[in-house]
């Protein structure tokens, strides 16, 4: 087994590490490509160094490792609830007792600091612990008809699963897809973004040293064309997605032809709403949570941050004076609280978006800049200073399109009301934010809200018991929470007569 990328880390730094193993996974064992023709480079976001070669699966590749899931759901989903539950719990502790190596490798592959890399691999083993506990409680209804016959319910699994993952989060994404999915009895063929590839291996690896059947969690890597393979497939039950609105309609269609279940967990240009009668050091932390983790590739970030107009300077005043602070840098570091963004393309569509928003009138309080750290070997990394944008408004590009970079736009507001339809005329809805003292106005706002979910007093909360997803065009279904159980099962009812059969003819 090629665990040697992990038993490197200890001692790897920012700027060192090659990885060379493959990093598809079927069959139980890292395969190697067929043929490297197609191979695209990885980067490391730090410093720019190639990181590794990521070479897509083609169609036979893909098929063999849905075959290989296929023989892996057949003896997985006759154990009971308990006996897979015994498998995902020791998954979970593998990876506790491996966080601090396998949150290395996502910093260094994604360019998030080493603190939230933590903070993500701590997500991903409760994620299993979660699902494994709900794995045994997984059971149908007992209904009684007339005349003594009766009908029950079986809750069943659906098949093979496909999951597709985005960059901004990766090892979170796989085992998120993954944990109801092994829970309720399915198999998973898993697509990294093409970006992050590296560390959805590693949770393979992981899942089978817990002892899963050989093929249950396979990961293929590619784009676009292995993705299309992927939702194309007709032995694929069911599509679950992370990623963009564009992509996510291509997903939904490619699926509808074979009338795949598909989740869909899309973009988001979330409203974060600031009263003046909120506790303003709360709601400037709230804010800076709400927008600067990850570099602010995060989906559900509260970009649009509303403040009403009494207390605007002050909350300005005190936001920029935070953000001006933040250390950005290398990302292993445990005082580095911003790493780079993950592409060079993805930087220069970023600093885009505040070009465009200075020409349409917005005024750029801080940030907004290329930044080169002092260390030397991060000259080439994707790095930016963190922006806060006064004096926008709703028609600006900055305020209506999803940016994902660490950019805030701040506008003022008068009234609840005036808000409330501001804050929906979006398109998106995957989140909001309110903060405010008045209790009754936090639960009203939350009830307007147009969107998945809303935080009151506090921002980016999402532990993993709760339900997580979007309204509008963020997308449909769920993930996290008891509710993702329906969303990777499906109910077969059976009818018993008791009697004898009255038949009409
Ligand atoms: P993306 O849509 O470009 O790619 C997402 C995934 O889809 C990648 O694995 C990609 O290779 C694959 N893909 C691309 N074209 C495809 C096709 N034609 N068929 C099948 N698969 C295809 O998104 P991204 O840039 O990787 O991620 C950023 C986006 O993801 C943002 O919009 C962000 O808001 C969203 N996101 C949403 C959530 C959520 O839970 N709602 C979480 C993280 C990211």
């Amino acid at each position: 087994m090629a665990q040697s990328t992990l038993d490197s880390m200890p001692g790897a730094s920012t700027g060192t590490v090659v990885i060379t193993e493959p990093l598809n996974f079927w069959g139980g064992k890292r395969v190697k490509p067929r043929e490297e023709k197609n191979a695209e480079p990885v980067f490391e976001p730090a410093t720019g160094r190639v990181l590794c070669q990521m070479v897509p699966c083609g169609a036979e590749e893909v098929d063999e490792a849905i075959q290989s899931a296929y023989a892996a759901y057949q003896k997985w989903s006759k154990m009971a609830g308990m006996e897979r539950a015994r498998v995902m719990l020791e998954a979970a502790r593998i990876i506790r007792e491996r966080r601090e190596k396998i949150a290395k490798l996502e910093a260094i592959n994604n360019g998030k600091t080493i603190t939230e890399a933590l903070v993500n691999i701590d997500i991903s083993w409760k994620s299993i612990e979660y699902y494994a506990g709900l794995a045994g409680t997984l059971a149908g209804q007992h209904i009684q008809l007339p005349g003594g016959a009766f009908a029950y319910s079986r809750r069943e699994p659906l098949g093979v699963c496909v999951g597709i993952g985005a960059w901004n989060f990766p090892f979170v994404i796989a085992t998120m897809k993954s944990a109801p999915a092994l829970a309720c009895g399915n198999a998973i063929v898993y697509k990294p973004s093409p970006m992050a590839p590296v560390t959805a291996v590693i949770l393979a690896e992981i899942y089978k040293e817990a002892g899963v059947p050989d093929g249950l969690f396979c990961v293929v890597q590619g784009g676009a064309e292995t993705g299309s393979l992927l939702c194309h497939h007709p032995k694929v039950a069911k599509v679950s997605f992370t990623g963009s609105v564009p992509t996510g309609k291509k997903v939904m269609e490619m699926s509808a032809k074979s009338v795949k279940q598909v989740t869909l967990e899309l973009g988001g240009k979330s409203p974060l709403i600031i009263f003046k009668d909120c506790e303003l050091e709360n709601a400037v932390k709230g804010a800076l949570m709400a927008n600067f983790l990850t570099q602010g590739q995060v989906c559900c970030n509260g970009t649009r941050v509303f403040v009403q107009r009494e207390i605007m300077p002050q909350f300005l005043e005190e936001v920029v004076k935070r953000t001006k602070a933040i250390p950005v840098g290398d990302p292993l570091l445990g005082s580095t609280r911003m790493g780079p963004l993950i592409s060079k393309p993805q930087l220069e569509k970023v600093l885009g978006f505040v070009s465009q928003a200075k020409k349409e009138g917005a005024r750029v309080l801080c940030g907004g800049d290329p930044f080169v750290p002092s260390d030397p070997k991060l000259k080439g990394g994707y790095f930016m200073s963190p922006c806060v944008l006064d004096n926008c408004r709703d028609d600006m590009t900055c305020v209506k399109e999803e940016i994902f970079g660490p950019v805030m736009s701040v506008l003022p507001f008068d009234t609840e009301e005036e808000v409330i339809q501001r804050a929906n005329n979006t398109t998106f809805g995957l989140a909001s934010g309110v903060f405010t003292r008045d209790i009754s106005r936090a639960h009203r706002v939350a009830a307007s809200m147009e969107a998945g979910t809303c935080f009151i007093n506090n921002y980016n909360i999402n532990p993993i018991e709760l339900p997580f997803g979007g309204y509008k065009m963020s997308g449909f279904g769920r993930e996290n929470g008891q509710v993702t159980i329906e969303y990777y099962s499906q109910l077969k009812t059976v009818v018993v007569e008791m009697g004898d059969v009255e038949s009409l003819f």
